[in-house]
């Protein structure tokens, strides 16, 4: 019996395997752990992506899904997940902060949170009983005001990083000075570069201000949000799974969803939307194992086995 030959510089398309390779690349898993927003959804569900989910749990695959989005509430979720006709999304969903809850739970955390984040984080902190602090939302027009910034919150024993759109550098001042002392914890959440905005378009994300605090306070964040190995271990142990190599991880995004993969030991598979096809062919080292047009259109194909 032949191995799928698995090369990094040479992705496999999935549509293309015949019935023996096909069923070699679905005994090659035992769980899926699919990305949301540009696989699952755009605007819109995508195509016959319940009718996937369906017959990848009839095949006997476990299904979760990891998103960086902290951004949408539980309610939003549900109802994406419901027009996309997957049951139990939520409830097997993985997101930037639920993980950050969880670390801070782990190790009994009880000071306040300096939040860099969008609002639905500091609301999932809050609602799990953290104290967090944030702002301010506009800094004084004057950069001689700027000094306020630079006071020390001694009840400050953690920094959020995660999809704030409305960073700013009065913000940044704090985060920086905060985490001059070494006993505060720094998280970052989501970190994406680049983040799509309409089809064929990519534009720059919130990750570029945790790189330039990460830079000018000399720390590394816990990084707990894609691509960090830390975050899909945490999705793993949420999932009951230890053993990485078992995980086909499903993703849009060459940096997030194949560069997780890549550090966590999944296997990946790049659905072809937004820019990704491009992105796949320039990367100089980051390439998924396999590659698909969309979920939809594996349909006909998991049919046959
Ligand atoms: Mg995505």
């Amino acid at each position: 019996m032949t191995k799928i030959h698995i090369n990094v510089t040479d992705p496999v398309n999935l549509m293309s395997l015949n019935s023996t390779k096909l069923k070699e690349f679905l005994d090659s898993f035992d769980h899926v752990f699919s990305d949301c927003d540009g696989v699952i959804w755009s605007k819109v569900p995508s195509p016959g992506v319940g009718a996937f989910f369906d017959r990848i749990k009839q095949l006997g695959k476990t299904v979760h899904f990891v998103s960086n989005n902290s951004m949408r509430s539980r309610k939003n979720y549900e109802g994406l997940f419901e027009a996309a006709n997957i049951k139990n999304g939520y409830e097997n969903l993985t997101v930037p902060s639920i993980a950050i809850v969880e670390y801070l739970k782990s190790v009994n955390f009880n000071k306040a949170v300096y939040c860099v984040t969008c609002p639905e984080t500091i609301n999932v902190l809050k609602s799990h009983g953290f104290t967090c602090k944030h702002g301010p939302d506009i800094g004084a027009p004057l950069h001689s005001d700027y000094q306020q910034y630079l006071e020390d919150d001694n009840e400050i024993g953690a920094v959020v990083f995660d999809s704030d759109f409305n960073v700013n550098l009065a913000k940044m001042y704090r985060a920086i000075n905060y985490l001059q002392r070494p006993e505060v914890l720094y998280f970052s959440g989501a970190t994406d570069r680049y983040v799509p905005m309409k089809p064929g378009c990519l534009c720059l994300g919130t990750g570029i201000f945790t790189d330039i605090v990460s830079e000018e306070a000399n720390r590394e964040p816990i990084s707990l949000g894609k691509p960090g190995k830390l975050f899909g271990e945490f999705a793993m142990k949420r999932a009951g799974i230890t053993d990485p190599s078992r995980v086909l991880f499903i993703g849009d995004m060459i940096e997030q969803d194949v560069g997780l993969g890549r550090a966590t030991g999944f296997k990946t598979l790049l659905v072809l939307t937004n820019n990704t096809r491009e992105d796949m062919m320039a990367h100089p080292h980051l390439k998924p194992d396999y590659y698909a047009d969309s979920l939809g259109s594996l349909v006909p194909v998991l049919n046959k086995v």
